[in-house]
């Protein structure tokens, strides 16, 4: 029997930043259909604390962002990305700021802070710690105001449905049924892929999916070795694994091993305000000489009514599991953070199927390189999102992406669960990514990965029509993609650092690239 379907022009995958603002910059063109997995809120936008880079205050330059981005990633962003990303920031947040988004001031003045590795206060903020939320809030707002754009919640994105080389649609898992919804156009914005890791700090929804999908599509998917760990969660077993804004320590916070030791000098000149996988490879580094689960991350020396008005959210929440940040160290160990690679994309969003677009975390436009800059990602979804939206309506426009009037039956699927114990393999799943292709990696813990994932690979192909189950189908793929691309770079560059290769290694300004039926490869 064929699945129900639905017709739209414009199927945006997606209501977090990237999405949200893909689907406000097409709304002037057609029918746009935003889907969530959850309900909207849930997603890394809501989440985000630290802010916002942008070369807006008075003492900043576009090309110092530029340089400061480039530098971050480490030899490996592309240029051009980076140009576009630092130029039409700036355009983007004004834009933003006007339809009523509220980022801190003091005075009239907004007020900008400082994070690792930029040299210039770059960082705008909302209510102290709760800028995501704030960018989340305003670009939901806007969408509303566009009759044309309508939204299915809980409804997770299968697979996607291409003919002839050619993104049509996606089937759709809403309640109990399968969907098939096509569109003139497909635009993927499904966020990172933090959860395949068992320490992250990404929200649930955070399973890969849109790389999954893309690539079980045939999409080219680049640089996925590259996984950027946050030095600071809080640790502690009671508490869930919250994040402790790298603004903390660009306000001053300092980072002391068990027995109360600063440590960052010796690792680094900029001690806490060097790159987060310098800090990440620092914290591992002492935790592993003070045979400790945790270091810890001291503001007890600052002002205690600043800590609370700054990080309102992280001193509620951390209360919450009665510790109280201004009076004692927080303990506070490393987790996965964002993934810089993912679904290969132009300036533009284009993927290399015609009709389907990504962008956000899910997309690799090259901006990030090897290493993201703190802040950077916010930015660029808005800066993306507008550029993968214009095009998609350019490309609609453009005449050649009308839905065929027989629409296949798609690709929605009559899963059966197997045997298979879901729960228990995510979970063994998850940690051993984390022990064996996590912040530090050599050729035999990623064989090891790579044996127990092959062991495991008939799950990859899985018609499951639940989420666990098809979350478990994708997160194994991501997880498999990221093992062989680490395999294939012997060498150590920005996040990617392999203890058996310390230097940058043959090929090492090359990008890995991974396609349906292909080994990893190296492209240009
Ligand atoms: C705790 C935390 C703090 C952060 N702090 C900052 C910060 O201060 N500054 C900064 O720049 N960046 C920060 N980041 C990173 C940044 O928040 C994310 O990279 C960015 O928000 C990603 O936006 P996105 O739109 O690509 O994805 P998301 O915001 O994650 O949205 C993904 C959307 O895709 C939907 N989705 C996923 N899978 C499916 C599916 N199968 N079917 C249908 N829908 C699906 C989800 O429901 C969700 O709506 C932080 C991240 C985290 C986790």
């Amino acid at each position: 029997m064929k699945p129900p379907l639905k017709k739209v022009d414009f199927l945006v995958i997606g209501g977090g930043v990237a999405g949200l603002r893909v689907a406000i910059e097409l709304a002037p063109k057609g029918s746009v259909l935003v889907l969530t997995k959850d309900k909207l809120t849930e997603s890394s936008t809501e989440y985000a604390q630290g802010g916002v880079a942008v070369a807006l205050s008075d003492e900043d330059e576009v090309s110092i962002h530029y340089e400061d981005t480039i530098k971050a990633g480490d030899g490996l962003c592309r240029e051009k990305a980076v140009r576009i990303l630092v130029e039409e920031g700036p355009g983007l947040i004004r834009e933003l700021i006007s339809w009523g988004a509220a980022f801190d001031r003091e005075g009239s003045k907004l007020s900008f802070t400082m994070e690792a590795a930029h040299s210039r206060k770059r960082i705008l903020h909302s209510r102290g710690d709760a800028t995501g939320r704030e960018i989340e809030r305003v670009l939901i707002k806007k969408a509303r105001s566009f009759p044309s754009i309508s939204r299915y919640d809980f409804a997770n994105t299968l697979d996607l449905i291409v003919q002839d080389g050619r993104c049509i649609g996606a089937s759709v898992l809403r309640g109990d049924s399968v969907i098939n919804i096509f569109a003139k156009a497909v635009i993927l914005a499904t966020g990172g892929a933090g959860q395949v890791y068992s320490r992250t700090t990404n929200p649930m929804i955070a399973t890969g999916d849109g790389i999954a999908i893309a690539h079980r599509a045939g999409a080219l998917l680049v640089d996925m070795e590259f996984i950027q760990f946050h030095p600071t969660t809080l640790y502690s077993p009671a508490a869930p694994q919250f994040l402790l804004s790298e603004a903390m320590r660009g306000e001053g916070a300092v980072l002391r091993n068990i027995d109360g030791k600063k440590f960052m000098p010796e690792y680094h000149e900029m001690a806490e305000l060097a790159p987060r996988d310098a800090v990440t490879r620092a914290i591992l580094s002492e935790m592993i000489k003070t045979k400790a689960k945790h270091v810890y991350l001291d503001l007890t020396h600052m002002d205690k009514d600043f800590i609370k008005r700054r990080f309102p959210r992280i001193y509620s929440t951390c209360l919450q599991y009665n510790i109280d940040i201004t009076e004692e160290m927080v303990p506070v160990s490393p987790a996965a953070h964002y993934i810089m690679g993912g679904v290969y994309t132009t300036i533009d969003g284009e993927t290399n199927i015609r009709g389907l677009f990504a962008a956000g975390e899910v997309a690799c436009t090259g901006v990030h390189g090897a290493n993201r800059l703190a802040s950077n990602s916010l930015l660029e979804g808005l800066v993306y999102g507008a550029r993968t939206g214009r095009k998609a309506s350019e490309y609609v426009q453009g005449g050649n992406a009308e839905i065929p009037h027989d629409v296949p039956n798609g690709c929605a699927q009559n899963g059966t669960m197997s045997d298979i114990d879901i729960e228990k393999t995510r979970s063994s799943l998850r940690q051993l990514m984390w022990e064996r292709v996590g912040i530090i990696r050599c050729q035999d813990s990623l064989s090891v990965a790579k044996k127990w994932l092959g062991g495991k690979d008939m799950i990859m192909d899985m018609p499951f029509n639940d989420r666990r189950g098809f979350e478990l189908k994708n997160m194994m793929t991501v997880a498999a993609l990221i093992a062989e691309s680490a395999l294939l770079r012997r060498g150590s560059v920005g996040a990617h650092f392999r203890s058996d290769y310390r230097e940058r290694g043959e090929n090492w300004q090359k990008h890995t690239a991974c396609q349906k039926d292909r080994a990893a490869d190296w492209i240009d």
